[in-house]
C-alpha cells in the first residue's frame, strides 16, 4: 500500500503550486508529444494547422486498486484468444448479425462484405487485432472487482498517448510533487511501466513479418486508414514512429475516402496484393502487407456506397487487415451481452480451459438482450421502468463514443423506434466505481473534484482464420491506458471531449 489511498489524495496546492505545475505539465506534453490538435472552440484561427496543444490529462495519477490492475493485465491474452476464436466462427456471428441487422443498417452492410468476399474466396486468411479490452472497478460484498465494460477490436486509440502520459506522471513524481507542500500522499508512488506504444507496434511489425514477401515486386508497407481531420494525430504519430523503429521500412498514412483512388489490386494478380501509391510521389509503388484502420468503425465514414466498396476492396485484397470485417463484428456490444448471458454455454465453445473461463466469467457484469426472449421481456420492463432504469446503460451497436442511452433516457429512446428493432441494443448493469478525486487540466483550465477511472489493457494478437487447432500465431498483453473523466460525465471518451488521459498509481 502507498499513501495515496488516504483521504488526502489529491494533495491540496496552493494558487503559486497550481500554476507552476500546469506550467511544467504543458511544456512536458508539447515536449514528449502528449498532445492533440486544438479544437475550433478553442482556437478559432490556424488556417495552416500548425497549432497542437496539450492533451487533457490529471494532475496526478490517479489511485488503483493493485489487485485489479494485475487481474485485468494477467487475462488479456485470454480475452484475444477468445475474439480471435468468434471472429473464427462465422456460424455464431452470423445468428447474432441476424438479430441486430434489421434496425441496424450498418451491421447489415459490414455482413454483406464479408458475404461478398466469402464468395469470390478470401485470399488472405491471416488477421492482426490490435485489441483494447476496458473495465472500471465494481466494489461489491467480496471486495473489488473489475468489471469489463466493453471489448474493442477496431480502432482502440489512445495506446500513443498513454505511454506518454505515464511517462509524464514519471516525471511529475521524480521532480515535482516532492516540492509540494502537501507531499504526503504522492511520496514513493507505485506507477508501473506503460509499453503500450511500444506493444501496438510490435504486434503491427508481427503481422507485417507474417505477410512473407510481397508477391507484386513493390517494397511491402504498412497502411494507416485514418479520418481526415484527424485531430488526434499525435496518438496515431506516435504509434507509426513506434512500427519505423521495429524495422518496417514504410509507414503510409491514407485516409479512408482517397482508399479507392491511391490504392489498385491488379484485376491479373490472383494474390490479389493491395497496391499503394502515395499523392507525393505516384511513380512509386508498395504493396500493403498490414492495413491498420483507425477508421470504419462507425457509420460516419460511410456515406457514400463509394465508400463500402473501398471497404469490399479492402477486404477482398490480400492486405492483413486490423480488423477485418468479422473480427469487427466480434466486438458487437451485442457478443458481449450473449457471452455474459448465463444460460448460454456460448463461452465454453471458444474457450478450452475451465479455469480462464472462470476467470473471464469473473470481470462480466449483467447484461441483457431487449428481445422477445424471457431475458429479453425482463430487460424490456427494466428499461421501460423509469425507476428500474436508473440502475441501467443502453447500447446499441456502434463505436467511438457518445452513442449510448444512460437512466431515464432509456425509456425516452425506447419510445422513438419500433418494437421490433428493440433487439439490435443491449440492457447493461451500470458500473459504480468507488470514489476517487483528482485535478483535471483541459484546455488551460483546472477541473476538480470526483472522477471516474476506466482501465483499458491493450492486446496484440496475429492468427489464421482458416486454422483448425485454432493456435495463435502471436499473442501479447500490449500495456494500458487509463481514462478519467469528472463523475458528473455517463460518457468517457477523450477524444469526444468527455475524458482526460491518466494512469495508475497502484494502491
Ligand atoms: P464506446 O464503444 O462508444 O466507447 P462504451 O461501451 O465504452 O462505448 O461506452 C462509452 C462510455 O460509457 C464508457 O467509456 C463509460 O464511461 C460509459 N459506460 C459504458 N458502459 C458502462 C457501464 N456498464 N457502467 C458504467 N459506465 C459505462
Ligand atoms: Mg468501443
Ligand atoms: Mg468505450
Amino acid at each position: 500500500m502507498t499513501s495515496a489511498s488516504g483521504d488526502s489524495f489529491p494533495p491540496t496546492l496552493d494558487a503559486r503550486e497550481r500554476e507552476h505545475l500546469v506550467q511544467v505539465i504543458k511544456d512536458w506534453s508539447i515536449a514528449y508529444g502528449l498532445a492533440v490538435r486544438p479544437p475550433p472552440a478553442v482556437v478559432n484561427n490556424d488556417p495552416d494547422g500548425i497549432l497542437a496543444i496539450n492533451a487533457p490529462v490529471t494532475l496526478f495519477p490517479s489511485p488503483f486498486p493493485k489487485s485489479c490492475f494485475e487481474e485485468a493485465r494477467a487475462i488479456q491474452r485470454a480475452y484475444n484468444e477468445l475474439y480471435a476464436n468468434i471472429s473464427r466462427d462465422e456460424d455464431f456471428l452470423r445468428d447474432i448479425v441476424q438479430e441486430v441487422a434489421g434496425g441496424d443498417d450498418f451491421i447489415a452492410n459490414l455482413w454483406n462484405v464479408h458475404l461478398r468476399v466469402k464468395k469470390e474466396g478470401y485470399v488472405q486468411s491471416l488477421a492482426l487485432g490490435l485489441f483494447r479490452s476496458d473495465y472500471m472497478v465494481h466494489r461489491d460484498d467480496d471486495g473489488l472487482q473489475i468489471k469489463q465494460v466493453e471489448f474493442n477490436t477496431i480502432a482502440s486509440s489512445f495506446g500513443g498517448l498513454s505511454a506518454q502520459t505515464s511517462l509524464l506522471h514519471k516525471h511529475l513524481a521524480q521532480t515535482e510533487y516532492p516540492l509540494l507542500q502537501d507531499s504526503s500522499s504522492v511520496s514513493s508512488l507505485d506507477l508501473p511501466p506503460n509499453e503500450s506504444t511500444a506493444g501496438l507496434a510490435a504486434g503491427l511489425k508481427a503481422a507485417y513479418d507474417a505477410y512473407g514477401s510481397a508477391t507484386s515486386g513493390h517494397p511491402k508497407c504498412i497502411l494507416f486508414l485514418v479520418q481526415p481531420g484527424e485531430r488526434n494525430i499525435f496518438d496515431q504519430r506516435h504509434l507509426e514512429y513506434a512500427a519505423l523503429r521495429t524495422g518496417v521500412p514504410f509507414v503510409f498514412r491514407l485516409t479512408f475516402p482517397d482508399i479507392l483512388a491511391r490504392t489498385r489490386i491488379d484485376p491479373a494478380d490472383p494474390s490479389r496484393a493491395l497496391l499503394y501509391s502515395p499523392p507525393h510521389n505516384p511513380s512509386k509503388t508498395f504493396e500493403a502487407a498490414v492495413t491498420y484502420l483507425r477508421a470504419g468503425y462507425g457509420p460516419g465514414d460511410y456515406q457514400t456506397d463509394d465508400a463500402w466498396e473501398a471497404r469490399y476492396h479492402l477486404e477482398r485484397s490480400r492486405t492483413i487487415a486490423c480488423p477485418t470485417v468479422l473480427t469487427q463484428l466480434a466486438g458487437m456490444k451485442k457478443v458481449q451481452q450473449v457471452l455474459a448471458t448465463p444460460s448460454s454455454s456460448e463461452l465454453e465453445k471458444f474457450v478450452a480451459s475451465r479455469a480462464t473461463r472462470d476467470a473471464l466469467l469473473r470481470t462480466f457484469t449483467n447484461i441483457f438482450p431487449l428481445d422477445a426472449t424471457d431475458a429479453g421481456l425482463e430487460a424490456r420492463r427494466l428499461a421501460t421502468d423509469q425507476e428500474a432504469c436508473q440502475r441501467y446503460v443502453m447500447k446499441p451497436q456502434r463505436e467511438g463514443g457518445g452513442n449510448n442511452f444512460y437512466r431515464g433516457a432509456i425509456p425516452e429512446h425506447l419510445k422513438t423506434i419500433p418494437e421490433e428493432h428493440w433487439g439490435s441494443y443491449i440492457l447493461m448493469e451500470l458500473i459504480t466505481p468507488p470514489p476517487v478525486a483528482n485535478i483535471i487540466l483541459r484546455n488551460g483550465k483546472l477541473e476538480q473534484g470526483g472522477v471516474i477511472c476506466e482501465l483499458g489493457i491493450y492486446g496484440a494478437c496475429v492468427w489464421d482464420q482458416a486454422d483448425k487447432d485454432r493456435k495463435l500465431i502471436y499473442n501479447e498483453e500490449s500495456g494500458y491506458l487509463l481514462r478519467t473523466k469528472g463523475d458528473q460525465s455517463e460518457e468517457g471518451g477523450v477524444a469526444a471531449g468527455y475524458g482526460c488521459m491518466d494512469s495508475v498509481l497502484l494502491v
